[in-house]
């Protein structure tokens, strides 16, 4: 859409450059110079004119704005800045804190510049979505690849390098970032920015070395655990976790991620782990794809005494937009249903006759289709009610977005791919949020806390 947008935009000027309205009688003007065009053709332009301005007008609220960044000059008057859902929207800078597309791009060799028939995430729907920046989550899961060992950091380093390989491909579209600096840059360059986070310290392999090791692979935040403890660190997926925190390496591990710059990530810890790391961590610290759990009492959502202290690090609660963790009572009927289907999806998996990842590819596939059939349609208005929650309790600085797509087996029925990242803007304007506010929800409260992380 933006480039046709654009090409258009760029015909129009130029009808509008040939069409001089100098030539035409002014107003007011006692000898209007002599006009060489006939009557019929004259009227024809003069529609034009009337017509070309209008058209400009609705093709750039339509366009995403170049100017992304506040030190960018507005492209139109202040005064004439449409203020309409979709270009506030696109003027913001979004940052989706954490999508398990990587594994999509290591297992199912997906092409990201396409508009993909499947999943979430792809750049065409990324860019109708109006997003800027990405965060690859690189997933080990510890049940195929080891907690740790060669096979648990080859399975992250794969997809540090798929990413990188993306990037390299199709640098016209995707960049590697960093920093928040790169993020804006990117943005305003009307690119989309690839950052990398660990889901899990599996990859590490207990050693306090390899955290530098991925920070030097461009690995920008770390949660100590996915659903299984580590000797480290306790998850809250598992029984161990339900009395685990962090031990002294684990405390280490958080040290050493204050000293590079590495973001610690809460969502997927034990309540014990969470407090340890809010109370060793020097730097603001973050929750990148979790909600609350006062709305909806799931060991993956956070307390409000959790957010409150989180909040006190400086830090941002990125909300999930999977139902399980947003919408009440679905999470029980969602394992119902997987009691239901459990003859299905082993049907699927045996069926399969790839590798590990694959067969998990197949049960997913079988699960997404039960869910949409089986489940209650949850909506954005869900994910609202959570930052509405945030916001109520500590305010507008700490709070932002976590979507997991390509992670979660069931969307919000209006938010179904990053293509529909747009229908967050309109609910929180409905809500009475204000551009600045939305600013800060879609990725100006993670730039502050990148930002303040050295
Ligand atoms: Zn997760």
């Amino acid at each position: 859409m933006n480039r046709v947008g654009t090409g258009t935009i760029k015909m129009l000027l130029q009808i509008a450059k040939t069409v001089n309205p100098a030539s035409f009688p002014v107003k007011g003007e006692r000898h209007p110079p002599r006009d060489p065009i006939p009557g019929q053709l004259r009227r024809l332009i003069r529609r034009l004119i009337l017509v070309v301005p209008i058209l400009l007008s609705i093709l750039s609220t339509n366009c995403r704005m170049t100017e992304k960044t506040e030190t960018q000059p507005p492209a139109t008057q202040p005064d004439s800045k449409p203020n309409d859902a979709i270009a506030i929207h696109r003027r913001a800078i979004a940052i989706d804190m954490h999508a398990d597309t990587t594994q999509r791009l290591v297992d199912e060799h997906v092409d990201l510049t396409q508009r993909l028939p499947d999943g979430h995430l792809d750049s065409v729907r990324a860019r109708e979505g109006g997003l800027d920046a990405q965060f690859f989550s690189i997933w080990v899961e510890p049940e195929l690849f080891g907690g740790g060992g060669a096979r648990a950091m080859k399975r992250a380093d794969d997809q540090i390098a798929a990413v990188k390989a993306l990037t390299e491909k199709h640098p016209e579209i995707w960049q590697l970032a960093t920093t928040a600096a790169e993020i804006r840059r990117i943005a305003a360059e009307d690119k989309l920015a690839a950052l990398t986070g660990l889901e899990g310290g599996y990859a590490i392999d207990e050693k306090i070395e390899n955290v530098e090791r991925y920070y030097k692979l461009g690995v920008r935040y770390m949660s100590p655990a996915w659903t299984d403890s580590l000797s480290w660190a306790g998850s809250s997926g598992d029984e161990a976790g339900k009395t685990r925190g962090l031990n002294a390496f684990g405390k280490q591990v958080v040290r050493e991620m204050n000293r590079l710059g590495m973001m610690v990530d809460v969502s997927h810890v034990s309540d014990k782990t969470f407090w340890d790391i809010v109370n060793t961590s020097a730097r603001p610290v973050i929750a990148t794809h979790s909600a609350c759990r006062a709305l909806v009492n799931e060991p993956r959502n956070l307390t409000d005494e959790m957010i409150v202290a989180l909040a006190k690090t400086g830090g941002v609660v990125n909300v999930i937009f999977y139902p399980a963790f947003i919408e009440p009572g679905w999470n029980e009927k969602k394992k119902q249903v997987d009691k239901e289907i459990a003859g299905l999806v082993q049907r699927a998996s045996e069926e399969e006759l790839g590798d590990v990842a694959h067969k998990k590819l197949a049960r997913d596939r079988v699960r997404r289709e039960e869910f949409a059939r089986r489940l209650p349609p949850a909506k954005v208005s869900r994910l609202v009610d959570h930052i509405d929650h945030i916001v109520k309790l500590v305010g507008i600085d700490h709070v932002g977005i976590g979507s997991d797509f390509d992670g979660i087996q069931a969307t919000l029925v209006d938010l179904a791919s990053v293509a529909d990242l747009p229908n967050l803007t309109r609910e929180l304007l409905r809500r009475g949020y204000s551009e600045s506010d939305v600013d800060k929800i879609l990725g100006g409260n993670m730039l502050r806390v990148m930002e303040a992380q050295k």
